[in-house]
């Protein structure tokens, strides 16, 4: 049983963003980097399904520009066994990541897909969904717990209620959530070793897919600066207060 997962890299967690004096987006230059957290996560699943002797191949997948190597590095250090990267200097969209996954499916033939969540830089939210639609596999999203027993996956899903256990066939998309697990720190023997495992580079035209951008980003704004604020004494202070400003008649 092969698994392919899907690994982005982004601007790392710990950078406070800037925005484009132009409003264009967000300046990314000189800005460290990392892998997306919850492909990390997502990684750590796929190296334990394969550790627990369910899976026989882990193959790690970023899209993006030649830097993407690093972040497949990382996952091949994780325990990943060999990395595609598809190359491209477009600005890639979910849809497009979607597709380019999906001729990699057809290709490697994957029990499991795994993907983050959601891309911390984008927040979209899509690539799974939209993967799973494209393939015609069952998805689930927001995993916090993955069992697999025969091409049958239970999956414990994080919802607004509370966990939904839902159970799908295999071949199936899987997108991880926070809680699914504790990800792995690459130890430095395992870094050495993963610089000699295998990584394939090919592009979007080499697999027929076309990546032009369907979204247009009109303009990207910091979020409005926060007032200070001010202590009140007690309820009524807090009632006039209000009144004051306006915010009760
Ligand atoms: P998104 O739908 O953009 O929030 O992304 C969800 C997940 O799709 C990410 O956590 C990654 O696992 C995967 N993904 C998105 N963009 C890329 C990319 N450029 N390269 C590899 N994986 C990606």
């Amino acid at each position: 049983m092969k698994i392919i997962v899907a690994v982005k890299r982004v601007v790392d967690y710990n950078v406070k963003v800037r925005v484009k004096a132009d409003e264009s987006g967000v300046d990314v230059a000189n800005v460290k980097m990392s892998m997306n957290p919850f492909d990390e996560i997502a990684v750590e699943e796929a190296v334990r399904l394969k550790e627990s002797g369910l899976a026989s191949e882990v193959i790690a997948v970023s899209i993006g520009v030649a830097a993407c190597q690093d972040t497949l590095r990382t996952a091949l250090a994780m325990g990943a066994d060999r990395a595609v990267l598809v190359q491209t200097g477009v600005e890639i969209q979910p849809l497009a990541v979607a597709k380019l996954l999906k001729a990699l499916c057809e290709k490697e033939e994957p029990s499991i897909v795994l993907v983050g969540k959601q891309a911390i830089d984008d927040d979209a939210n899509q690539v799974g969904q939209m993967l799973a639609a494209l393939m015609n596999w069952p998805q689930a999203a927001f995993a916090s717990r993955v069992l697999v027993e025969g091409n049958v996956a239970r999956v414990a899903r994080e919802i607004d209620g509370g966990i939904e256990t839902v159970e799908i066939r295999l071949p199936a998309v899987i997108t991880a959530d926070l809680r699914l697990n504790q990800p792995r720190y690459a130890t430095l023997p395992n870094i050495m070793k993963a610089k000699k495992k295998p990584l394939e580079i090919v592009t979007p035209e080499v697999l027929g897919v076309d990546v032009a951008p369907r979204l247009k980003v009109l303009r990207v704004t910091e979020p409005p600066k926060r007032v200070t604020g001010v202590k009140v004494l007690d309820v009524a202070d807090l009632v006039s207060k209000l009144k004051e400003s306006g915010v009760v008649a």
